[in-house]
């Protein structure tokens, strides 16, 4: 397949409010971040069913992360990691060579709307006016609209990365827990002394021997 042909298949914001349910700038976020990934990606060639995204928040730009790459949990190919952060790496599982995508410092959505957060912060706190209210999601879609209109460029700060990918969770079997006796996959077991148990258990016999 040409790139020309990979650049068309690229699915509409509308697909991502489909699957989203509501349209926001961070689901915005994530079809500027994945566009960029899928433009990037297939030209350098790197880019085929062998795709794994690394995302480091999951925020509403996830979303839309999924729908345009098709990387998803269940396949294995969508991994969390927990920073906090508006960066997402995209990179070919035999090639190794992928992008990282991350929000500049220089992109405030302030800038685009410096009523927006305000306005938010009224809403949810319920000091909003009936008005403010109902002004909120039309300001919301403004925002949403004016980041799709930007070139991703003037959003993120792209890196080349190569990345050893993670073994797929299906390599590995369930055993059961040594506490609570339920299946758990065998690389998510944690020591207790002599114990092999599930992180939920040992959350739960750590918090009792604090007692
Ligand atoms: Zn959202
Ligand atoms: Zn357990």
């Amino acid at each position: 397949m040409d790139c020309e042909n990979k650049s068309a298949q690229i699915k509409s914001f509308s697909d991502v409010t489909e699957f989203h349910g509501h349209v926001c700038p961070g689901s915005a976020l994530g079809y500027k971040a994945a566009e960029m990934a899928l433009q990037e990606l297939s030209a350098t060639k790197s880019f085929d069913e062998e795709l794994v995204c690394i995302v480091e928040n999951d925020s509403c730009a996830v979303d839309a992360i999924q729908v345009l790459t098709g990387c998803t949990f269940g396949k294995g190919n969508l991994i969390f990691n927990d920073y906090g952060k508006q960066a997402y790496t995209f990179f070919n599982r035999n090639s190794k060579e992928g992008i990282r995508i991350s929000l500049g410092n220089s992109f405030d959505m302030a800038n685009l709307d410096p009523e927006l957060g305000p306005l938010r912060t009224k809403v949810a706190t319920g000091t909003a006016t009936p008005e403010e209210k109902h002004l909120l999601p039309q300001k919301v879609q403004e925002v949403a609209e004016k980041i799709l209109a930007m070139d991703g460029k003037d959003i993120f700060e792209l890196e080349k990365v190569s990345i050893e990918a993670p073994q797929k969770a299906s390599l590995y079997k369930s055993v059961p827990c040594d506490n609570c006796k339920e299946m758990v996959s065998e690389h998510r077991l944690k020591d207790y002394d002599d114990l092999k148990v599930c992180i939920p258990c040992l959350i739960k016999i750590k918090e009792e021997n604090k007692e």
